[in-house]
């Protein structure tokens, strides 16, 4: 790396023990750190830590047992869990160790989380590159499920902004991999959930921004009709877009939702917007009750009614616009102590229009409805990863509280649809897919497979090779 005058280099390594503390403070610490988001599956797991990067792996001593690399565990499903054998926590692998702004690369270990590139890197006005809807999550984490966020139409996934990265495997060697160097295993392990081995540090891009901001625009549409025709004319001038839908309209009102778009913006305002602060932490989980399909139409209806029919226009802090979840800590306890399932597929765009209609048709047909569905129009620009989630079309996210067989029933229909329109679902977000579906939805696993360390396995790879039912 060059650049050692440059204020921000100075300033970041000067002062990043201190800013670094204050910023691990402030992020929210889950009950059992070693479970996934959903809570859903349990697993039981030894844990090891890997505390500085030049330290080897901290392999068990019993040589069939296998490890994975855990984050923050904002992945949602079995990802990041291994049941039976040995997860190696990398948050301890938390500092920066360069900036370059006349690059602007960023070199830093793969346990520092995005809240906290943001907190050092905002005030001299620098932004991740994608950001996905929670900053709470490790740069390993995030080249490892290859994470997307509201400008992938403009930006495409994280792991086009990765340069190049440290990989640990469990024979002791290190690759430096990128592009040019090492490049099946750089393409292996972007989006290579985990299995390649350790990631210790990575190089990132940084995009420049001129303040803290976001020009947000909101406005409700009536149907899925109209949300398609917002994204293709929004998608031309706005980095970030996204849609909320209520899951429980049926009907003409099937697909209404909240269109959301931004872009960062240039000047400040003399009364600029405070960063929101975490003021709701949901304490215990809640009874199932609480999310029933009462209260839900209630919320979803109420929402959607508290949006203008006009574009409303505002500035707001970056983190109302892209993190308004990480304001209600563990708010995964709402859905009970039995947990949740994320369910987000994309839909290539040829089928897009049809089979977003037929997912939305039988969510409301079952009455059970999703607090938060999120749909988004993927762009074309192509990811470097082998197994990465995004395809031109159309994503949808929606969250189910977990009922047993009968929320199983209505994801299987669900499957369904997907699989008839040649779509796939997220690894990150997923605690159930069929083996048949992720090795139809991800025809690359196989180079994956032969990529793989030998000693790196997960619940969510045993399961999508067949070895679990
Ligand atoms: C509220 C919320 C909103 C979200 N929004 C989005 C979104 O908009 N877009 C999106 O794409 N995702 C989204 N996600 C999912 C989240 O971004 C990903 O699951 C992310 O990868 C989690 O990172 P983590 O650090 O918590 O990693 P974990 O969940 O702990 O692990 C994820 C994977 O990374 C591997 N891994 C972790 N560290 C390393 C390492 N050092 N070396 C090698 N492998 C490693 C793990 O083995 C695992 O396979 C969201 C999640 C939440 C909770």
């Amino acid at each position: 790396m060059v650049g050692t005058a440059c204020p921000l280099r100075v300033g970041l390594i000067k002062i990043n023990r201190l800013v670094l503390i204050q910023a691990l403070r402030e992020t929210p610490v889950s009950p059992d750190p070693y479970r996934s988001w959903g809570r859903y599956p349990q697993a039981r797991q030894r844990v090891r830590f890997q505390y500085r990067r030049q330290d080897p792996l901290p392999l068990p001593a019993d040589e069939t047992e296998s490890v994975l690399p855990f984050g923050n565990g904002r992945s949602y499903g079995d990802v990041c869990l291994n049941d039976g054998a040995t997860l190696i926590d990398a948050r301890p692998l938390d500092r920066i160790i360069a900036f370059d702004p006349a690059t602007s690369v960023l070199r830093c270990e793969a346990g520092v989380l995005l809240a906290e590139i943001l907190t050092l890197g905002v005030p001299h006005g620098w932004f991740p590159p994608v950001t996905p809807g929670t900053r709470f999550v490790t740069l390993g984490g995030a080249i490892a499920n290859d994470v997307h966020g509201k400008n992938h139409h403009r930006a495409g996934t994280f792991g086009r902004h990765v340069r190049a990265f440290e990989l640990l495997r469990s024979d002791g060697s290190r690759r430096v991999c990128s592009p040019t160097e090492n490049p099946g295993l750089y393409r292996a392990t972007i989006g290579g959930l985990g299995l390649t081995g350790l990631i210790t540090w990575a190089e990132i891009r940084l995009r420049a921004v001129a303040t803290p901001l976001i020009s947000q625009e909101t406005l409700r549409f009536e149907d899925l009709d109209a949300f398609f025709a917002l994204s293709e004319e929004s998608d031309q001038d706005y980095e970030h877009t996204v849609a909320w839908v209520d899951s429980l309209a049926v009907g003409k009102n099937l697909g209404r939702g909240v269109f959301i778009r931004g872009n960062h913006a240039q000047g400040i305002p003399a009364d600029p917007p405070k960063p929101p602060r975490v003021r709701l932490r949901i304490p215990c989980d809640l009874p199932p009750a609480a999310i029933g399909h009462a209260p839900l139409k209630l919320f979803n209806a109420a929402f959607y009614r508290s949006h203008p029919t006009r574009w409303q226009k505002k500035r707001v802090h970056y983190a109302s616009f892209f993190y308004p979840l990480d304001g209600i800590g563990d708010w995964n306890r709402i859905y009970g102590s039995r947990g949740f399932l994320q369910y987000q597929c994309v839909i290539p765009e040829a089928q897009a229009r049809e089979g977003i209609r037929e997912i939305l048709e039988r969510v409301a047909g079952a009455g059970t409805g999703s607090f938060l569905a999120v749909l988004k129009r993927f762009g074309d620009l192509p990811s470097p990863g082998l197994l990465s989630f995004p395809l031109p079309g159309v994503t949808l996210a929606l969250d189910f509280p977990n009922r047993g067989r009968k929320t199983w029933d209505l994801l299987a229909g669900l499957d369904a649809v997907v699989r008839r329109a040649g779509g796939r679902l997220y690894p990150a977000k997923d605690a159930r897919m069929a083996a048949a579906d992720f090795q139809r939805g991800y025809p690359d696993w196989h180079r994956l497979e032969a990529l793989r360390d030998p000693r790196f396995d997960s619940g969510f790879r045993r399961r999508v090779h067949g070895a679990e039912t």
